[in-house]
């Protein structure tokens, strides 16, 4: 424990409170603790939760039109604390400073936008029939929700929830991953700075397990909103649902790129590297597989290789993610793979990897890598590549690249992933929904759905 390090409580009702139990963050690039935050016990959850519940009615009761406003001034505050967030993230998580002012921006954007659809959400009034005054068709915030999110976008992931979740009219606990809650803990406090009322928005960081628990268990929480790990998953939807909680999940992807014969491999290669190790591959939308046709395939790779030489990636998160780096490599040579670069640089760091002969049946093929390797893969029959595409268990982010965009919108058709991104890497859209298919998850974030997502209705019968 490091008692020089700045210390930041948990955010309950408005308020910053502690305890005396402390856990570190640490930087990991070094190893080195940067800062403590107060670990919560089940009495903290509680507290929280009770506050939430506390502003609940005041929150869905304030007119539509005011929430958003309450919403707005939320996104201008981030906006103003937009550099200091996102050097939290470097410091906490290792990504780099480009990146982590791009998430934060990325972030502001979403919180304006729902602002904006706070001030869109109306009821619906569809007349009667024979008798009686018709049907009044209300939307009504679902509730408490917790919010648990992972540590490789810590800021984007809260936001992606908090900020539909306000607009909805729900009250919102947030409890970010115990490797990096510094950056998430600041987005809370920039809320309640912001003028939303006490209890609206609190923050518990603390262990995974324990306080997980407390939340996807609490009777006064109405929806746990999750992304993380399929195995950790699994352990929440295993709390909640049997108390029937809504519950929405955002899990990890294994992202095929199919790169068509007409494609502009420039193109492909600049969506393969940018995507393959964007965050040094720590990242759900991760380009995992390039599935290229056999006669472009040496023109692809030696295009590859020129752009990879150039990736200089951040520190990787977390040890687990270094280990298992290592472990896939060696699995991967074991099948008689070939594995160029991936090697370690010191602090924590690795270069790139480029996986080639790699089948199914080798690991980083079937499950989802989250470390900086992209594999290449050879098909003959476009048919095979879909089918590779859709056939790990799971359905987050597709690519595709080819120049006759109508057959490019087929394929894009034909792969299972709740999003597919045609002749580039730009993913995420406020306006649009970000699901994760089949085994990446059950629900929606952002966009109109990621909205209703936060929202029960409520038909009003008038009937004299
Ligand atoms: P994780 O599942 O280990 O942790 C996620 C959250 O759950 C954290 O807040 C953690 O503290 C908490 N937690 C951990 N163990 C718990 C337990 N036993 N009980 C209750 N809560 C627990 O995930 P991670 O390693 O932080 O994140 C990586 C995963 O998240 C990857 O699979 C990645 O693809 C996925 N992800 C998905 C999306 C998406 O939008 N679909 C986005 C980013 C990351």
């Amino acid at each position: 424990m490091s008692a020089t390090v700045p210390r930041h409580g948990l955010i309950v009702g408005g308020e910053e409170t502690t305890t005396d139990a402390w856990m570190d963050v640490t930087d990991p690039a070094t190893g080195v603790a940067i800062a403590q935050v107060t670990a919560a016990s089940t009495a903290d959850v509680d507290a929280a939760v009770t506050a939430a519940h506390a502003a609940l009615a005041g929150w869905r009761r304030t007119p539509p039109l005011e929430r958003g406003q309450a919403i707005a001034r939320f996104a201008r505050a981030l906006d103003d604390d937009a550099e200091r967030i996102a050097e939290l993230i470097h410091r906490e998580e290792g990504k780099p400073r480009g990146e982590a002012q791009a998430e934060v921006a990325r972030a502001c954007e979403v919180v304006h936008h729902f602002a904006g659809e706070a001030e869109r959400l109306w009821s619906e009034m569809v007349p009667a029939g024979a008798g009686g005054r018709g049907s009044e068709i209300r939307p009504d915030g679902i509730g408490v929700v917790a919010a648990i999110t992972p540590w490789n976008f810590p800021v984007a992931l809260v936001i992606w929830k908090l900020a539909p979740a306000l607009a909805a009219g729900c009250c919102v606990v947030v409890k970010p991953a115990q490797e990096a809650p510094l950056a998430a803990r600041a987005v809370c406090e920039v809320a309640n700075r912001a003028g939303l009322p006490p209890g609206v928005v609190s923050v518990v960081t603390g262990d995974g397990p324990s306080v997980g628990e407390a939340l996807a268990t609490h009777p006064g929480v109405d929806k746990v909103a999750f992304t993380g790990s399929r195995r950790v998953a699994e352990i929440i939807a295993g709390w909640a649902s049997p108390r029937l909680k809504a519950l929405s999940l955002e899990l990890g992807g294994h992202g095929p790129l199919v790169v068509l014969d007409d494609a502009d491999l420039d193109v492909a290669v600049d969506v393969a590297i940018s995507q393959g190790y964007a965050n040094a591959g720590q990242a759900c939308y991760s380009v995992n597989r390039v599935l290229i046709p056999r006669s472009l395939e040496v023109g692809f790779l030696e295009r590859f290789r020129v752009r990879m030489a150039d990736v200089v990636l951040g520190p990787m998160a977390t040890d687990r993610g270094f280990t298992r780096h290592h472990m896939l490599l060696e699995d991967a040579r074991a099948h008689g793979a070939r594995v160029e670069g991936g090697e370690d640089l010191g602090g924590n760091r690795l270069a790139p990897a480029l996986v080639t002969g790699a089948a199914p049946g080798v690991r980083l093929i079937d499950e989802e890598p989250f470390t900086p390797i992209v594999a290449v893969m050879p098909y003959d029959e476009l048919d095979g590549a879909i089918a590779e595409s859709n056939r790990p268990d799971y359905g987050l982010v597709g690519y595709v690249c080819g120049q006759d965009l109508r057959r490019a919108q087929d394929v894009a058709h034909a792969i299972e992933c709740g999003t597919v991104v045609i002749n580039g890497w730009r993913v995420v859209v406020p306006y649009a929904p970000y699901a994760g298919w089949r085994g990446s998850g059950v629900g929606c974030e952002l966009g109109r759905p990621g909205l209703e997502a936060f929202i029960r209705w409520q038909h009003v019968r008038v009937l004299a």
